[in-house]
């Protein structure tokens, strides 16, 4: 069953001057057809300006199509009654944890959520000891959240949304600001919630290689959904990536290289095991 159905959809942005002239206009999101099996883990690539946030934030309804329609666990989400329903089914993770963390104490800040829509205490307790824990979180629920790290603070904006029971959860780059540890902290914390908790994952990233594990990848340029496919069918392509200004992961750029050079490999390598196997395997025959 698809949890996110994107049909025909447009969204524009007018560009106006000082005055507040309009001096044009940027489709951002031209004519997207996309659908997101429920459960799955999914990715979406592309680089700066291409659409990617635009379109994620038709996904809780933070922006509505101008055309087309966008369609979460059901519900359109141009049905302005329903906003609610829909940014609880669909919650969103964006790039600053600095500017979503609003409680002095963690445990507070996971349960602003569940508490402005009016959850009973007790079963916001529940929530927020069973959120922080998704997101090993747990024994900071005392602290401050102005001490923990980027990727600690990250997590408790996930553990917040995830208080909320969201179906799906969309992340706008949210590790672009972390270290590699912290990268790693949170790409495992929500690798976790996919697995164990079956919630649907929306990743926006750049990083490649955080693409590596998801079902399916969807790679935007200038507003449209360009390529989509698992990611060994997307790091195939390694000349076409190339001209949508995006990289591959290094291993699979090596794999391509060799292979360019008469080294038998298959296409889309994508880890270094991988690598190394098939390398190995040439060398027996
Ligand atoms: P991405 O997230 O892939 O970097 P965005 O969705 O942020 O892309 O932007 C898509 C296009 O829309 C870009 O050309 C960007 O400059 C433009 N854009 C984004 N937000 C606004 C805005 N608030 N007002 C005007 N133009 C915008
Ligand atoms: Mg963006």
């Amino acid at each position: 069953m698809e949890i996110v159905k994107a049909k025909d959809v447009v969204f524009e942005y007018i560009r106006r001057d000082d005055e507040g002239e309009v001096v044009g206009i940027t489709t951002a999101v031209d004519h997207v057809n996309l659908g997101i099996e429920k459960g799955d883990f999914i990715a979406i690539l592309g680089h700066n300006g291409s659409g990617k946030s635009t379109l994620a934030k038709h996904f809780n309804a933070i922006l509505v199509p101008e055309e087309g329609s966008v369609i979460v666990d059901g519900i359109d989400t141009a049905e302005s009654e329903r906003i609610w329903d829909i940014r609880q089914n669909a919650g969103m993770v964006f790039q600053n944890p600095d500017n979503q963390i609003i409680g002095q104490v963690v445990e507070e800040d996971v349960g602003f959520g569940p508490e402005n829509i009016g959850v009973p205490t007790e079963e916001i307790w529940e929530r927020v000891e069973k959120s922080l824990k998704a997101v090993g979180m747990y024994e900071f629920r005392k602290n401050s959240p102005n001490r923990l790290s980027g990727g600690q603070k990250q997590r408790i904006s996930i553990a917040g949304v995830l208080a909320m029971k969201p179906k799906c959860i969309i992340l706008d780059e949210p590790t672009a600001m972390l270290d590699p540890k912290g990268r790693k902290e949170v790409l495992e914390a929500v690798h976790e919630l996919n697995k164990k908790e079956g919630v649907t994952v929306i990743l926006i990233t750049h990083y490649m290689e955080e693409v590596i594990d998801a079902d399916k990848v969807f790679v935007m340029d200038a507003g449209k959904v360009v390529m989509q496919g698992t990611p060994r069918q997307i790091f195939s392509l390694v000349d076409d990536l190339k001209s949508l200004r995006l990289d591959v992961p290094q291993v699979t750029l090596l794999a391509y290289e060799l292979k360019k050079r008469g080294v038998n490999l298959p296409d889309g390598i994508l880890t270094t095991d991988e690598l190394v196997e098939n390398l190995l395997s040439l060398k027996r025959n």
